[in-house]
């Protein structure tokens, strides 16, 4: 072949062995491998015949035509999209066919369709005796998707889900409670104590082991993992998420709630109030560090608290001079907070699924205390928030890139102050004070988020 073959900006094209007879491609030079846009991606084979099996809707203006493709899979990389998201993506193979010329490209599957190209084909699909003309469009024949006409179109049905319970706290109510509501829709919930999986890298299908085997491949995870494991549990978190799962807060999210410096520099970016809030790793701004938030009263906080155990109120700046000495004498990990004096001991938790609010409780220390947390002996009773609030806790959920979560809000003079974001909040305070079935709506949550393709055909 002689003759200069010419692509335009798009193109259409063929991918045969996938069952694609046409397909609208945006030629992207600016991306080096090709990515096919997939409505669902799922693993499966094994670990010497690793494939994939996708769900693609080839036409972005009938979403009702679907088609599902398998492949086997070559690789998996690490793949930063134009929006800057970096994903482990799965590579496949596969002859890609545009005008008289048929040739072998990979595809890297990205499990996103809000592209109006299902499909981007990068520099290294094109070869050296092509000329990509950015300026011309459709320069190779045209197909059309009536090439689909015989194409049977499956519609979704509906199955029943796998979902695995990550927690080490199999009998406490929020364990119950969303195994009660999973298993009221149908679907099989294992729970699987965080600490007790073990992993296996570096193949292509990741694998979790439990108690001598192979865990299966779940559809969800819903993670529940205690402070006191985090670290590991964001692990396995990951790890789930590379075999293919949906996990309901990603490794990263929860990461970034149980960071209380992170959480602020995030919140406080994105202009969310928190109260005044100062670190510092030198003993020698000691002094300095309690002025910045305003002098006595203080509160000063243990990074790793939780249920209040490593919050304590400095009265005085004394008292407050002799706690950051102490803390800093244990080595201890801390930050000192503006004392918001006006919410007398009570706070505010929005329940937070998806992009709503959907209960929320005021918690109200018991006497002479000023921590409000229910482990604390507070007491919980339902409010009715503002559009304010309410805004405020989905905003600060968005900004954490949390889909469950659980925001606590001071109410102060100046307006409302997020004091922390919880991504494991508990069931029970909320279920019991507003009488809300918040686990069902968990679930609810999950099945939007999850279409299993394995048992529709
Ligand atoms: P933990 O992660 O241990 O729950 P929090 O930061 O949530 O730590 O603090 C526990 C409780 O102490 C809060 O629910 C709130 O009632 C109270 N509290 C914490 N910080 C302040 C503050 N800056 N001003 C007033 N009360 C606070
Ligand atoms: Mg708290």
């Amino acid at each position: 072949m002689n003759e200069t073959f010419t692509l335009g900006w798009e193109e259409w094209v063929a991918l045969p062995q996938l069952g694609l007879p046409a397909l609208k491609v945006k030629v992207d030079t600016g991306a080096r491998t090709s990515s096919l846009h997939a409505a669902v991606i799922e693993p499966f084979g094994t670990e010497k015949n690793p494939q994939v099996r996708f769900l693609i809707h080839p036409d972005p203006n009938h979403p009702d035509l679907e088609v599902i493709c398998s492949a086997p899979v070559i690789d998996r990389r690490n793949v930063t999209s134009s929006n800057g998201e970096t994903e482990l993506r799965y590579v496949i193979e596969a002859n890609i066919t545009m005008g008289d010329r048929t040739w072998k490209i990979e595809l890297t599957l990205a499990n996103r369709e809000s592209m109006a190209y299902r499909m981007l084909l990068g520099r290294t699909a094109i070869s050296d005796d092509m000329i990509v003309d950015a300026n011309g469009s459709f320069l190779q024949p045209t197909l059309s998707f009536e090439a689909y006409k015989n194409t049977r179109t499956t519609k979704l049905a509906k199955r029943s889900l796998r979902i695995a319970l990550l927690s080490r706290e199999p009998d406490n109510y929020s364990s119950r409670r969303l195994v009660e509501a999973a298993e009221a829709k149908g679907h099989s919930v294992e729970i699987i104590d965080t600490k007790r999986c073990y992993l296996r890298m570096g193949d292509l299908l990741p694998e979790v082991h439990y108690d001598g085997r192979a865990l299966p491949r779940y559809d969800a995870i819903i993670p529940r993992i205690g402070a006191s494991v985090t670290e590991y549990g964001m692990a396995v978190l990951r790890q789930f998420a590379n075999t293919g799962a949906y996990c309901l807060n990603s490794a990263e999210a929860i990461g970034a709630s149980r960071d209380k410096l992170l959480a602020h520099q995030i919140l406080s970016a994105a202009k969310i109030g928190t109260p005044t809030t100062a670190f510092a790793s030198s003993p020698k701004d000691t002094k300095d560090l309690i002025e910045l938030v305003g002098g006595a009263p203080v509160v000063v906080k243990l990074l790793s608290s939780t249920q209040g155990k490593g919050v304590v109120l400095a009265e005085t700046r004394k008292a407050a001079e002799s706690l950051v000495d102490a803390f800093r004498g244990l080595d201890a990990n801390f930050l000192i907070q503006e004392f918001v004096a006006e919410s007398k001991g009570a706070d505010i938790r929005c329940f937070v699924i998806g992009n709503k609010v959907v209960g929320a409780i005021k918690r109200q220390a018991k006497e002479g205390e000023f921590r409000s947390n229910l482990h604390r002996g507070g007491a919980a009773t339902p409010v009715r928030l503002t559009k304010t609030m309410r805004d405020i806790a989905r905003k600060a959920t968005r900004q954490l890139n949390l889909s469950v979560a659980g925001v606590d809000i001071l109410e102060s003079s100046s307006g409302p102050k997020v004091l922390e974001i919880n991504s494991s909040p508990g069931l029970e305070g909320i279920e019991k004070a507003t009488e809300k079935d918040i686990a069902t709506l968990i679930i609810e949550h999950i099945e939007t988020k999850v279409s299993p393709l394995s048992r529709r055909r």
